[in-house]
């Protein structure tokens, strides 16, 4: 039997497969080394619907007491578009992005720029603007 490659590849965008990739971060084996990296460890995790992944890394003053996932919501893709510090002697950053996805058949997307900050030598996201 072929295996889909595509099916394996991270649904971060990297061009990497996802054992190469995120699945490090989710399954806590690796620290996101950059704000960057987090945000697109939690777009995948929101893809593969990680909720308590989604909850670790969100800072505990502002993370949701629940999560919930939106139904019929099928995420497409993940474009970062600009990054302002957030590398790995920070310890705060933006990442600015698009998600791409379908909803009721619809395609369209949303658009954050997201603020992180290392605590304990651990990047967290804050908040998305
Ligand atoms: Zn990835």
């Amino acid at each position: 039997m072929s295996e889909d490659c595509a099916e394996n590849l991270c649904p971060c965008g990297s061009s990497k497969s996802y054992v190469l990739c995120c699945k490090f971060l989710h399954d806590g084996l690796l620290k996101a080394p950059t704000a960057e990296a987090l945000m697109r460890s939690r777009y995948s995790a929101y893809v593969f619907k990680l909720r308590d992944y989604l909850l670790k890394t969100w800072h505990e003053d502002f993370r949701p007491k629940f999560l919930k996932f939106e139904k019929d919501l099928e995420w497409l893709s993940l474009e970062v578009t600009d990054r302002e510090r957030g590398l790995e002697f920070d310890d705060e950053g933006y990442v600015e992005f698009k998600a791409f996805f379908k909803k009721a058949k619809k395609k369209s997307f949303m658009q954050e720029r997201s603020y992180f900050k290392k605590i304990d030598a651990k990047w967290l996201y804050i908040r998305g603007d």
